[in-house]
């Protein structure tokens, strides 16, 4: 592992991990289709004794993705969601949490309505502004749970800066590198506790799984997580695991791809009459495009744009796309377009979605890895329909 971790992104996105099967020589990690595992007398094993513990195909999935996050553990989860929840398994009654107030909608449904009932409270702000950040923070505050670029509106947030802030205070970090992915940016090496990951998005990368990793540098932490991850049973199985895998081979090509074609669209929207705003750190607007140039290797495959229009006319011309598909998630070779208000973000109030700008007639792009003029032209059709 050491020596692996040496090597350079797409050596690790293949390699690391991943061993010839010991009894056949096959090249790719076998899908250990199995539940339960023979031993030799009673508590001898191989390292495996069941399945929802550890599976080999999973393990391979596990070592993979820590190789490539620059840390040196990782668990996998049924879904992203099941990671997070893993996370918040650490907190107890009375803990209070500070999160982003432009998140994931399932990350503030779950503080909101699951975690709350048991006494853990949880504060959405701007981690943009470190003032501000500091101010929410309370001597309760045991975790700070981070998106960047932010969903939807692609806010970047300083995780090295944020990072020193809580590991003063004693406070876990938490960042959601689903966005970015560990290709364009790796948050335990700024100083972050642990990452989690949406597999289902950048890592799958083909829209046919869902799942979840947590990554970290902690053995302790590690432990507790593992104990976690064991005892409340949120794992994949090894067919999902080995579609996780098989799309991590090829992060760093697809990502090439989302990032070139997600600036060409971003820069082809930003010149448009019926276009009042695009959101893409890699726009010179963008209000952090020096941050994103420091913290990110490129700027990523997604682009929010808010339209001259009514919510009406913005969910018209979401609905009018040939290449672009209307659909949830992200992160797939194929383009997709969301209006967040009415469907990603619609589990958090209209007010609070007020509150952190995400108006309703944005419209979120996945730039998926198609051919660029194909995208373009798709673009150009749709806001057609807004003359
Ligand atoms: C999709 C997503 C999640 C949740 O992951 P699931 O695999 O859908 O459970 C969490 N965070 C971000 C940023 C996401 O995009």
């Amino acid at each position: 592992m050491k020596q692996e971790t040496k090597q350079g992104f797409g050596t690790l996105a293949i390699h690391a991990g991943q061993h010839p099967d010991p009894s056949t020589g096959a090249i790719m990690t076998p899908v250990y289709m199995t539940s339960t595992y023979v031993q030799a007398a009673p508590a001898l094993t191989k390292g495996y004794d069941y399945s929802r513990s550890h599976n080999p195909t999973r393990t391979a999935m596990e070592q993979n993705i820590a190789a490539l996050e620059g840390g040196q553990f990782g668990l996998g989860f049924a879904s992203g969601m099941a990671a997070i929840h893993c996370v918040l398994n650490l907190l107890q009654q009375g803990d209070h949490v500070v999160a982003g107030n432009d998140l994931y909608g399932g990350t503030y449904r779950i503080l909101t309505t699951v975690h709350a009932k048991f006494g853990v409270a949880s504060t959405f702000t701007d981690l943009s502004d470190l003032a501000a950040f500091e101010r929410a923070l309370k001597p309760n505050t045991k975790l700070v749970m981070l998106e960047s670029p932010t969903n939807p509106l692609l806010r970047l947030y300083d995780l090295a800066a944020i990072a020193a802030i809580c590991q003063r205070r004693g406070i876990l970090t938490l960042a959601d590198n689903t966005f970015a992915s560990p290709y364009l940016q790796n948050p335990l090496k700024l100083g972050c506790d642990l990452v989690i990951h949406s597999s289902t998005k950048y890592l799958g990368g083909h829209s046919d799984v869902v799942g979840g990793v947590l990554v970290s540098n902690d053995a302790g932490l590690h432990r507790r997580l593992m104990h976690f991850q064991n005892s409340c049973g949120g794992t994949p199985g090894p067919m999902d695991c080995f579609l996780v895998l098989r799309g991590t081979k090829t992060l760093h090509i697809r990502m090439d791809r989302h990032c070139r074609n997600a600036m060409a669209v971003a820069l082809f929207l930003a010149s448009h009459p019926k276009v009042a705003k695009v959101h893409y750190p890699g726009l010179l607007s963008h209000p952090q495009h020096e941050l994103a140039k420091r913290q990110m290797r490129d700027f990523g495959g997604m682009v929010s744009v808010e339209l001259k229009a009514t919510v009406e006319q913005a969910k018209q011309v979401a609905s009018s796309f040939h290449v672009f598909s209307l659909a949830e998630s992200l992160g797939g070779v194929e383009s997709l377009v969301d209006h967040p208000a009415s469907m990603t973000h619609a589990s958090i109030p209209a007010a609070e979605r007020e509150k952190a700008g995400l108006s309703d007639g944005l419209i979120r792009l996945s730039v998926g890895v198609e051919d660029e003029a194909d995208l373009i032209a798709d673009l150009a059709q749709a806001l057609a329909q807004l003359n």
